[in-house]
């Protein structure tokens, strides 16, 4: 059969492009990205073997081999692993199957330097097509374990590729690059010399469990055939004592096995002797993953059994919450065949993924206590998801109320943790306040806060759609409740000051009438309406009762697909305001009240996008309001 040419998806065609006009500095790094795809090839046809022992695959000598070409300037790369089909290289190798691909190309170039576009590309796994940083043109030579025929792979990679069948392909793949013509002035980056080869491998790759052999060139005058060189160490990361593991070693494996050619933020090391014995080496990012929020984003640890390559995104071994974090876990005592619902079940595992959480959360405890700056950028890339644990891990509960940290009106950038919060809580206070909203500016503004900032009573200022939860789920902190300043009557004034009760209880009754009138007016949508303590500038706000849902969780439950009735709310009216006295005054003195009706629903309106809601029938109320305005010219 003739080659077949075929064009490269959009995304990768773009992707290359990058490549080819390589925006990352260190071209090095092309032969990390080659040799951990063998590898993986590696692990995966070792597993699938062990799973299927009917397997036509030659498992004798699984290892990785680097071959260079001097006279022809190739590099070839070449595994005995699992190889590809005709199909799975036109699928693997010519799209880009990561969803987010689009997002982060869009990204990459608007990233302003290149530090920014090191980083992104790092992300998104473009593994494979880093070849074409050095190469200008690039042959895959595949046989898929158990399959007879094998795949020619081709491309310049400039828009299209091509495809034919071969009938001498070794089982696994070969990967030759055709390096670009060798520049005088830079003989570092001479990919055919023996030497840059080995340096990279050792640098970049030696936690490789697999051997990685090179083999000298056979020069004419040589004779017999030269012996392969290892140039790895071969052992697990894990697996050695940990003094003699360097943070370099640490952080290229979690680049291998994190798909992030950044460094980790942490490095974590847990040892479990006993009955049941495992080794786990975890990491914590520096930075959030794009697609963190996605429904597939895929979460959880590499398995390993006693050195054996089980399962990536292994989700069993730690709790939903933490599933930015990556790294390795080696049991001792687990079947090769285990299964991910197996897993899911066991009790060995359930202990495993409790330690590691708590190992984890104490990671950063350690980490809030002796390095602020550090905990800061962890908690900014990171915490959101965190406090997802909150509501769904009681037994953590405590320790991640711990290291959360928020915005609060005590400092403008400044998170505050809940007992730094506590500390400076006034005399007298006796509840730990909050508000949510979209952003910190609208909530800052928001009449809700307008006593609490007169009073100088701190407020945390909560904007992710998780607070709403939490708060509601956690309830207090050290003894002291969460309160919302959007729930409730709140009144400060008997917090500590001038509780003057003679005054309010006048007050109150000389609203009465009102209050009850416009309550028959709005009932639709009000349940109560109030004199309010909260207020000091705005006339009216709307609050919810201490036990109702808030809109914002009513609409959370109903985007998840939960029915929830509508809970009417409260209207507290500001009896220093002069609207809402004007409107008192009226009400005393006209018959007439359909103007004073009108004015109520306006002031409900108010009341409501104050918070950033709409007024039930906005262009009627853009009516009212134009009405009354144009009164006053
Ligand atoms: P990534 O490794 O991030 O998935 P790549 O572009 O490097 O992205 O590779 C895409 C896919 O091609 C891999 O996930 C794997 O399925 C397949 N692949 C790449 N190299 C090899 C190899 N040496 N052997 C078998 N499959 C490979």
């Amino acid at each position: 059969m003739p080659a077949e040419t075929f064009e490269f998806q959009v995304e990768a065609r773009q992707l290359l492009q990058l490549m080819i006009h390589s925006i990352y500095s260190n071209k090095d790094v092309f032969l990390r990205e080659l040799v951990s795809n063998a590898s993986d090839a590696l692990d995966k046809l070792r597993l699938e073997k062990l799973r299927d022992d009917a397997l036509d695959a030659d498992v004798s000598d699984l290892h990785i081999e680097i071959d260079i070409d001097k006279d022809a300037r190739t590099l070839t790369v070449r595994d005995n692993g699992i190889g590809m089909s005709y199909d799975e290289v036109g699928q693997l190798i010519g799209t880009i199957a990561n969803s987010g691909t689009a997002k982060f190309l869009q990204e990459l170039r608007e990233a302003k330097d290149e530090a920014g576009a090191e980083g992104l590309i790092g992300q998104f796994g473009v593994g494979f097509y880093s070849g074409f940083m050095v190469a200008d043109e690039v042959t895959l030579v595949t046989r898929r374990a158990g399959e007879e025929q094998g795949t020619r792979w081709t491309s310049r990679g400039e828009g299209t590729y091509t495809l034919e069948r071969t009938d001498d392909a070794p089982q696994g793949t070969a990967i030759t690059l055709h390096l670009k013509p060798a520049d005088p002035e830079n003989q570092l980056h001479d990919y055919t010399s023996p030497w840059k080869i080995r340096e990279i491998v050792k640098r970049y790759s030696d936690f490789i469990t697999w051997p990685i052999r090179m083999v000298p060139e056979t020069s004419g005058e040589d004779d017999g055939t030269p012996e392969p060189e290892t140039l790895n160490s071969t052992k697990a990361l894990w697996a050695r004592p940990r003094d003699e593991v360097s943070d370099d070693e640490y952080h290229e494996l979690y680049k291998h096995i994190g798909h992030d050619w950044r460094e980790p933020l942490e490095t974590i090391r847990l040892q479990a002797e006993g009955t049941f014995e495992y080794q786990a080496l975890l990491f914590l990012p520096a930075h959030a993953p794009h697609d963190l929020f996605t429904r597939d984003f895929k979460r959880g640890v590499q398995l390993y059994v006693k050195r054996v390559f089980i399962m990536d995104d292994c989700e069993a071994l730690l709790p939903p919450y933490l599933r930015f974090v990556k790294g390795v876990v080696d049991a001792a005592d687990l079947s090769l065949n285990v299964s991910r619902e197996i897993l899911q079940q066991d009790r060995h595992i359930e202990m495993m993924r409790r330690r590691l959480t708590k190992k984890v959360l104490s990671t950063v405890k350690d980490m809030m206590a002796k390095d602020q700056e550090r905990y800061g950028t962890f908690w900014r890339e990171f915490g959101t998801v965190l406090k997802e644990g909150l509501v769904t891990d009681p037994e953590n509960r405590d320790a991640l109320l711990a290291v959360a940290s928020f915005a609060s009106t005590h400092h403008d950038t400044e998170p505050t943790t809940l007992k730094q919060y506590v500390e400076r809580m006034k005399d007298g206070q006796e509840d730990i306040y909050y508000l949510t909203g979209e952003s910190r500016q609208s909530i800052e503004n928001s009449p809700h806060m307008e006593a609490f900032r007169e009073r100088g009573i701190e407020v945390l200022l909560l904007t992710d759609a998780v607070d709403e939860v939490w708060a509601d789920a956690v309830g207090e902190f050290d003894g002291k409740k969460l309160r919302s300043v959007a729930k409730g009557r709140i009144d400060l004034a008997a917090e500590g000051e001038e509780a003057s009760g003679d005054e309010r209880e006048q007050r109150t009754e000389e609203y009465a009438e009102l209050l009850g009138w416009m309550k028959e007016r709005l009932d639709e949508d009000i349940k109560e309406v109030r004199l309010s303590s909260r207020l000091t500038v705005s006339p009216a706000c709307v609050v919810s009762d201490a036990q109702d849902l808030t809109p914002a969780l009513e609409n959370m439950y109903r985007a998840m697909g939960q029915e929830v009735p509508r809970a009417k709310r409260i209207l507290e009216l500001n009896p220093d305001h002069q609207l809402v006295k004007g409107l008192n005054r009226a009400f005393k003195e006209r018959e007439d009240r359909t103007e004073l009706a009108e004015t109520a629903e306006v002031l409900h309106g108010l009341a409501v996008l104050a918070e950033g809601g709409q007024p039930k029938e906005p262009a009627r109320f853009v009516k009212l309001m134009a009405d009354r305005l144009e009164r006053t010219l």
